[in-house]
C-alpha cells in the first residue's frame, strides 16, 4: 500500500521498537538484519493492520438486540433505551474487550471509536494493544456517563489530555451529530478542539430523514450546515456521508475531512448508498467502517470490503467503480487517511508503525490464486488471519490470542445477555 502499491514475492518485514526499518526480499532482510523474534509467514501474505473507519465499540454486547429496522426506529425504540437502562463503566469494558478480541481476530490494528465512558475503552485498548482514534460521545440529552453538555464537555477536556502522549491511543471528541448536538455545542466543540488539537468524530448526512430536518431546521443540507459553521477541518472525521452532492463532495475534499464509508450498516438500516465512486474519483480520504455491532452485526473488514466493492457496482451499474485494489486501498492506506493518521500507519513501509497482519492464503476458498487483491477481497474470510503485530507487538501469534481472554470475554458478555433482557423486559 505505498504509492506505487508495491506487492514484493517473497518479501519480509523487519521490525525495531514498533517500527517498521526494512522492507524487501527475504533473503535481502536476512543478509541485513538478526532477528531477536522471526515470525515465517511463508506461503502467507503479509498486509497491512486493517483500518476500521467507524465503530461503537461497546454494543457489541447489542450485537442482534433488534433488527430490521431503520435507523430512527432502531435509535428511539430500541438502542435509546437499552443504552439508558444498560450501559455503565462495567458495561463499556466488557464490550471493548468484546471487539477488541473479535477485530484482532480479523486482523484490524486500528479502529475509530464513538462512546460512552470512553476513557474505559482507552484503558481496555491500550492494554490489549490496539490502536485507537477514540472520542468520547457528546449529545444534548443525559446520558450514561455525563448528564449535561458542561459536564461532557469537561470529562472530554480530561480525556483528551490524559491520553493525548500515548503510543497507540488518539483521544477525540465525539459530538453525536448535527441532529442531536446543537450549533451552540457544535461551535464549542470545535473551539475545544482547536485548543487541544484533538480529532473531532461525527456522523453526517445518515439517512434522507437527517437531511430533510436539518434542511428545514437550517436552511442547508448537513455537509453545507457544518461547513457553514465552520466545523469542519482537516481534524474531522465524517461517518457515513451517504447523502452529499457534488458540491459538498468538493468542501469535504478542500477543507480535508476524512469519511468514514459503512456499507453493511448503511445497507442494514436502509439508509441509502454513499456516493464513494465520486469520492474515490476526487480522491478524497475516504475508508471503510463496520459501525457498531449492533447494526452490522459485527466488526469483520473483509466483509466490508468485499460490500463496498459490490454495493456500488449493483448501485451505478457499472462493474468498473471500486475494483478489489480500491476497496483493500479503503480498508487500509485510504483509511489511514481518513483518520488523519496516514503518517504512521495503513502501509508497509520503512519509517512507519508496525501494524501488520499476517494472512493464510491457501484455503479451499482462495484456491486457485490468480491475483492477490482479488484473493483477499473477494475470498479471504476474516478467520484466515494467523498473527496480528500492532505497534510491534505480537497480539495473536497462530490465531491464539496473547493479549485477551477468549474464554473470559465470552462468559462475561453472556452475563450481559441476561442481563439486558431482564431490563428490556421491565
Ligand atoms: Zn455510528
Amino acid at each position: 500500500m505505498n504509492t506505487e502499491k508495491r506487492v514484493i514475492e517473497n518479501g519480509a518485514v523487519a521490525v525495531q521498537k514498533g517500527k517498521i526499518v526494512a522492507v524487501g526480499t527475504a533473503s535481502e532482510i536476512a543478509r541485513k538484519f538478526l532477528a531477536g523474534q522471526t515470525i515465517n509467514a511463508q506461503n502467507k501474505v503479509i498486509v497491512p493492520g486493517l483500518v476500521n473507519t467507524h465503530t461503537h465499540i461497546p454494543m457489541s454486547l447489542f450485537r442482534g438486540i433488534s433488527d430490521d429496522l431503520d435507523l430512527q426506529e432502531w435509535l428511539t425504540k430500541y438502542i435509546f433505551p437499552a443504552e439508558a437502562k444498560n450501559v455503565t463503566e462495567d458495561f463499556v469494558r466488557v464490550g471493548t474487550k468484546l471487539g477488541l478480541a473479535e477485530m484482532i481476530r480479523g486482523g484490524t490494528t486500528t479502529f475509530c471509536d464513538m462512546y460512552y465512558f470512553e476513557d474505559a475503552v482507552a484503558e481496555e485498548t491500550s492494554k490489549a494493544g490496539v490502536r485507537g482514534v477514540l472520542g468520547e460521545t457528546i449529545i444534548d440529552f443525559p446520558v450514561p456517563d455525563n448528564k449535561t453538555n458542561g459536564e461532557a464537555m469537561a470529562y472530554a477536556e480530561k480525556f483528551i489530555n490524559k491520553w493525548k502522549n500515548d503510543a497507540l491511543i488518539v483521544p477525540a471528541l465525539a459530538p453525536h451529530a448535527p441532529y442531536t448536538v446543537s450549533t451552540e455545542h457544535l461551535n464549542a466543540i470545535r473551539r475545544l478542539s482547536d485548543k487541544l488539537n484533538a480529532a473531532v468524530v461525527i456522523h453526517v448526512a445518515e439517512t434522507q430523514k437527517e437531511v430533510a430536518d436539518i434542511s428545514k431546521q437550517y436552511g442547508s443540507r448537513p455537509v453545507a450546515y457544518l461547513s457553514k459553521i465552520g466545523f469542519l477541518n482537516n481534524r474531522t472525521i465524517a461517518a457515513h456521508v451517504v447523502f452529499a452532492d457534488d458540491e459538498e463532495l468538493n468542501v469535504l475534499k478542500k477543507l480535508g475531512v476524512g469519511v468514514a464509508h459503512n456499507p453493511q450498516s448503511n445497507m442494514k438500516l436502509a439508509s441509502g448508498v454513499a456516493p464513494v465512486p465520486q469520492m474515490l474519483l476526487k480522491d478524497l480520504p475516504v475508508g471503510l467502517g463496520t459501525d457498531g455491532a449492533a447494526s452490522n452485526n459485527d466488526l469483520n473488514m473483509w466483509e466490508e470490503m468485499d460490500t463496498a466493492a459490490k454495493l456500488h457496482k449493483v448501485f451505478s451499474g457499472d462493474p468498473k467503480v471500486v475494483n478489489a485494489e480500491q476497496a483493500f486501498e479503503m480498508a487500509t492506506i485510504r483509511g489511514a487517511r481518513a483518520l488523519h493518521l496516514e503518517k504512521l500507519i495503513g502501509s508497509i513501509e520503512t519509517g512507519k508503525r508496525a501494524d501488520i497482519a499476517i494472512v493464510d492464503f491457501d484455503d479451499l476458498h482462495q484456491t486457485p490464486y490468480y491475483n492477490v487483491y482479488s484473493s483477499l477481497v473477494y475470498a479471504t474470510k476474516a478467520s484466515d488471519v494467523r498473527t496480528v503485530v500492532i505497534n510491534g507487538r505480537v497480539v495473536m501469534l497462530d490465531r491464539r490470542l496473547l493479549t485477551l481472554d477468549e474464554n473470559d470475554i465470552k462468559k462475561s458478555a453472556n452475563a450481559y445477555r441476561r442481563k439486558i433482557i431482564t431490563s428490556l423486559s421491565k
